[in-house]
């Protein structure tokens, strides 16, 4: 450990060589992820029994931190980055995503006001302006006019934010305000709601057709008897893509019935928006025009390290308001002039990282050409998948698979299912989740790795159908 005029701070040379060594860590990591069992088997506290209970009185060198992610870490490590990782969502990196990643910790600038790093409130603006090119969004969500898009978390933050915005715009008593989602949508929306204040009694959970879809038409009773009964519809939140089974809401009719009764619509297209890249899957934007706020989460499909969702508004006015608050030291002339962005106005927190940086350095790494390939590719899996379990004689598809997630059940029921499931996940090769659909258990194969190629779908489908 070096003292002096360092302190104990790392030196230079030491930041390089070490940074040159997890570099090397992480592109020998993602080279070999393949090899690694998929889904760590450790059981609750392993990891921390093998750490020591206290800090170290004196540092240590780096090396033997990286020493400890092989030794301690890395057997706790579900390996998203593997091909082989068909659970949940995609929640994939790449390349310069990693490295706009370093840069901005590297820079390790707070962009809450324009005015605390120009640069980092621009180039945010500016990206999202290219990704609502890129998924052609309607024109109101782009920043030229009077709404634009910012960069949270999460899609959670930008449910609550958008019924914080609804609120905001609806004014009044927030005790008679309803809020309407369907049966299939993220829980993320009735934690909104119990966030914001609303009475969680009065989110409305409307039914699904066959292909677990909202009814528009039950929305549309819904709204009726609560506007008649006095209550005073505030949200409604149609889903692009549903967690469950990748459901498509009809955004069309259901804006029309959220603007008939002054309702807001949001759309949470989290994952499956970014299928829009590709103008022939742009049909799952249609009506979009009629949104008054829509979120994507380029961390989940789009080659951007989590966190990164894409949040636009058609107009900013409502969740300004809500959520803009001025004291005396964040002051400055830049902002008072009313010429420039501050994002902490469109968030929760005040500090915001520069999140901006890998969003732009993989639109630049990719172009529309690249990032268009790969969602083809992933969406080409899936329904090559789709149609060899529909051929097959003891298995089938539980919901339509209208993108890049096949929901798949054995046909002699739950155990049987569950039989498929405990294969494969067993097998260190691949890794699948469940859910629940129409009472029945059901295995979803969620395609969107960085990596995952036809022979990582070839080999499920082996372990599946080896199990059947
Ligand atoms: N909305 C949908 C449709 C999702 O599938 C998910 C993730 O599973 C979410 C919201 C929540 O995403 P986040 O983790 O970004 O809040």
């Amino acid at each position: 450990m070096t003292t002096g005029d360092q302190g104990f701070h790392m030196s230079s040379a030491d930041f390089r060589r070490n940074a040159h060594a997890a570099v090397d860590w992480v592109a020998d990591y993602l080279d070999r992820v393949e090899s690694l069992p998929v889904l760590s088997t450790v059981s609750p506290g392993d990891i921390r029994s093998a750490l020591p209970a206290g800090p170290p009185e004196r540092g240590e060198p780096f090396e033997a931190v990286l020493a400890d992610l092989d030794r301690v870490l890395l057997p706790g490590i579900t390996h998203w980055q593997s091909p082989g990782f068909f659970a949940y969502f995609p929640s994939n990196s790449s390349g310069p995503s990693i490295i706009g990643e370093l840069l901005s910790a590297g820079l390790g600038v707070q962009g809450m006001l324009w005015a605390t790093s120009p640069a980092c409130t621009e180039l945010e603006t500016h990206a999202l302006d290219w990704l609502a090119q890129l998924l052609d969004l309607p024109a109101a969500f782009h920043s030229s006019g009077s709404g634009g898009g910012v960069i949270q978390d999460t899609a959670s933050s930008a449910t609550l934010c958008a019924l914080l915005a609804a609120r905001e715009r609806l004014g009044g008593d927030i005790r008679s305000m309803t809020a309407y989602t369907s049966t299939q949508a993220h829980s993320s929306v009735e934690k909104a709601v119990r966030v914001a204040g609303l009475d969680p009694a009065l989110l409305r959970l409307v039914d699904v057709d066959e292909s677990y879809a909202m009814r528009a038409d039950d929305l549309a009773a819904r709204l009726a008897a609560d506007a008649a009964a006095g209550l005073r519809p505030a949200y409604v939140v149609a889903t692009v893509g549903t967690t469950s089974s990748n459901a498509m809401d009809p955004v069309r009719p259901v804006g029309e019935l959220a603007r008939r009764h002054g309702a807001w619509l949001h759309v949470d297209a989290a994952m499956s928006g970014t299928a829009a890249l590709c103008p022939e899957h742009r049909g799952i934007h249609d009506g979009l025009e009629l949104a008054d706020s829509y979120c994507v989460n380029p961390h989940k499909w789009m080659f951007v390290n989590f966190d990164c969702d894409a949040f636009y508004v058609a107009d900013r006015r409502a969740l300004v308001a809500a959520l803009s608050v001025v004291p005396e030291y964040l002051r400055n002339p830049a902002s008072d002039s009313g010429a420039v962005i501050d994002y902490r106005d469109w968030q929760i927190p005040l500090g915001r990282r520069f999140r901006a940086l890998k969003l732009w350095a993989v639109i630049r790494h990719y172009g529309v050409v690249g990032l268009q390939h790969h969602v083809r590719a992933h969406i080409a899996l899936a329904q090559d998948l789709a149609a060899r379990v529909t051929a097959h004689p003891a298995l089938e598809l539980v919901a339509p698979a209208p993108l890049n997630l096949v929901c798949l059940a054995h046909r002699e029921g739950d155990a049987a299912t569950q039989r498929l499931l405990d294969a494969v996940n067993s097998s260190g090769e691949a890794y699948v989740t469940h859910t629940r659909l129409g009472g029945r258990l059901t295995m979803r194969v969620s395609i969107g790795a960085q990596r995952t190629a036809g022979r990582h779908v070839d080999r499920l489908w082996e372990l599946v159908t080896e199990a059947a």
